[in-house]
């Protein structure tokens, strides 16, 4: 193929005028990566705080996951689940055991994982709760993120992921994040299932209540109700645990994960279940052509392997409080609120601010890339290998942006 050099100006005017306009991206074109740093099609070397919205917490091109990947491509890469593979048992075995669960079911995107747990959870209430038919009910959060797909919009309180794409499934009621009341009187008999994100994220890292996971727990295992924890964004270390739930020592009957689950390589989620719901599905009545293909599974393995024994949760977790108290130091008095859970961090600005936008522009010209989320809030959530020093770099950047 021969070789185009494009401007920057390029790029932007083609996918101006080719793409879809559903996302608004910061002006940088970015050409290369390297643990927690990107460099742009000049050269300029920019400190990602953003992680592919937490889907590289590995570092982008971690070495091994590549070699993992390479390896896989050149001996096996999809045979669809008509027949088996070498990898898929291994990714059971591996995930199974390090996640304590006992079923798996291998998807690609996350809202995939979402949407074949709302289906399993749905079958399992007909099958084995015993909901007559067509009336299962899931209950979701305000404020929720789980995907784009037309089912989980439609349960979606955000106006602008919903608006002009209805009509939507019915079967789904909101209760407010972080109010185990108001989930305990919103369960019907016709609950299934309570869909929640242990930290939400799109809604700007919002951490609920001490104790409210764990009395979320204990309501649905007294009204039978299975708890599906949305951890694709919370999960695999990013808030210092390998899952979030286990800040408050719970399990869910479904832990969705996804994102990292590829290393930044190669889409996988999966739904993983500690008990008998995925044992509803029977051949033929849910699937995927890619799910759990060979080479997601070759990935996911090594991005899972690599999380562990490279430390990348006990750094999360020690980076994180030093992160975030050096966060908390800034003044500023358009600055809300400071929080966050391992690299998970958000700073919410008052609306005075006029938007977290230009702040975002102007920290990419320091050489930080981070992202605002809706308007008034940052989030910062590098990969989970950053170093105390490129820490200390960032915050010259923050502090040099945020408090002027
Ligand atoms: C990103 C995200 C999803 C959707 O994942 P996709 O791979 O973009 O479909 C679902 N739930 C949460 C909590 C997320 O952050």
């Amino acid at each position: 193929m021969a070789v185009r050099h494009l401007s920057d100006d390029d790029y932007l005017t083609i996918e101006r005028q080719l793409g879809a306009h559903n996302y608004k991206p910061l002006d940088v074109v970015l050409a290369r990566g390297q643990g927690v740093w990107v460099w742009d099609t000049a050269g300029r070397r920019y400190l990602d705080c953003l992680s592919a919205y937490s889907a590289v917490n590995q570092g982008h091109c971690h070495p091994r996951i590549r070699d993992a990947l390479v390896e896989q491509a050149h001996r096996l890469t999809l045979t669809s689940r008509a027949f088996h593979n070498d990898q898929l048992a291994l990714f059971y075995e591996e995930v199974c055991a390090l996640t304590r669960s006992h079923k798996v079911l291998p998807m690609n995107s996350g809202a995939e994982a979402v949407e074949s747990a709302i289906k399993a959870v749905r079958k399992w209430g007909y099958e084995v709760k015993g909901v007559p038919p067509g009336q299962a009910e899931v209950i979701v959060c305000a404020n929720n993120f789980h995907g784009r797909t037309i089912a989980i919009v439609g349960f979606s309180t955000d106006p602008t992921a919903r608006r002009g794409f209805g009509p939507f499934a019915p079967g789904f009621a909101a209760v407010p994040f972080g109010d185990a009341e108001a989930l305990e009187a919103a369960i019907t008999p016709n609950t299934v299932a309570f869909l929640a994100e242990p930290i939400q994220g799109e809604a700007g890292v919002i951490i609920p209540p001490p104790g409210y996971l764990r009395r979320v727990r204990d309501i649905c295992t007294e009204r039978g109700v299975m708890l599906i924890l949305d951890e694709i964004q919370t999960g695999l270390g990013r808030t210092g645990r390998l899952l979030a739930e286990e800040h408050e020592g719970v399990e869910a009957d479904l832990t969705l994960i996804g994102k990292a689950l590829s290393g930044g390589f190669y889409p996988i989620s999966a739904v993983l279940s500690n008990s008998e719901v995925l044992g509803v599905l029977k051949p033929g009545e849910h699937g995927s052509t890619f799910g759990g293909n060979p080479l997601a599974c070759a990935v996911a393995r090594t991005a899972l392997r690599v999380l562990v024994e490279e430390g990348m949760i006990a750094n999360a977790a020690a980076m994180g409080d030093y992160f975030l108290a050096q966060l908390k130091r800034l003044s500023n008095p358009m600055i809300m609120e400071v929080r966050g859970r391992g690299l998970m961090i958000a700073v919410e600005f008052h609306e005075q601010a006029g938007g977290a936008r230009r702040y975002c522009e102007a920290l990419k010209e320091r050489g930080l890339l981070c992202k605002e989320t809706h308007e008034h809030t940052i989030r910062f959530a590098p990969p989970l290998v950053i170093t105390r020093e490129e820490i200390d770099w960032a915050m010259e950047r923050i502090e040099a942006v945020l408090t002027h």
